[in-house]
């Protein structure tokens, strides 16, 4: 069984195991390369459990809400809103799944999500002038 270091996915150095404070109360195991990433994995899970609800929030909730100009024709708006707040929350709470990080490590997951909300906010920009907007 291959472990490795849940931060920076780095299978080199001595490996130990620390215990991450769970969301209720039950903490979860991660395996670490070094104490830094021990913080900076400590810091990433704090963030993640205090912000996951603003992250389920800016990806479900909001990009509904960018629906809304549809119903005037406006096509593109609508499109930019919902890619922009889609990227946007996956830039400033760049969550990656489980897998994501357990195959590239907490730290390069981290920078996919933003780079991924980037590409993701540009596309919506892109399409805003690309769509024909129903002029009223
Ligand atoms: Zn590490």
């Amino acid at each position: 069984m291959s472990k490795k270091c849940i931060w920076c996915a780095t299978k080199e150095g001595e490996l130990s195991v620390i215990t991450l404070d769970g969301a209720k109360g039950e903490g979860s195991d991660v395996t670490v390369c070094s104490d830094e990433c021990g913080t900076q994995i400590h810091e990433f899970s704090a963030f993640a459990q205090s912000h996951i609800v603003h992250f389920l929030v800016g990806l479900l909730v909001l990009p509904a809400l960018g629906l809304i100009p549809l119903f005037w024709g406006y096509e593109g708006l609508s499109l930019l809103l919902i890619c922009g707040f889609m990227g946007g929350t996956m830039i400033l709470f760049p969550f990656a799944t489980p897998q994501t990080m357990e195959l590239l490590g907490a730290r390069k997951s981290a920078l996919l999500a933003r780079i991924m909300g980037a590409l993701i906010v540009c596309t919506g920009i892109i399409l805003m002038f690309v769509l024909p907007n129903a002029s009223g």
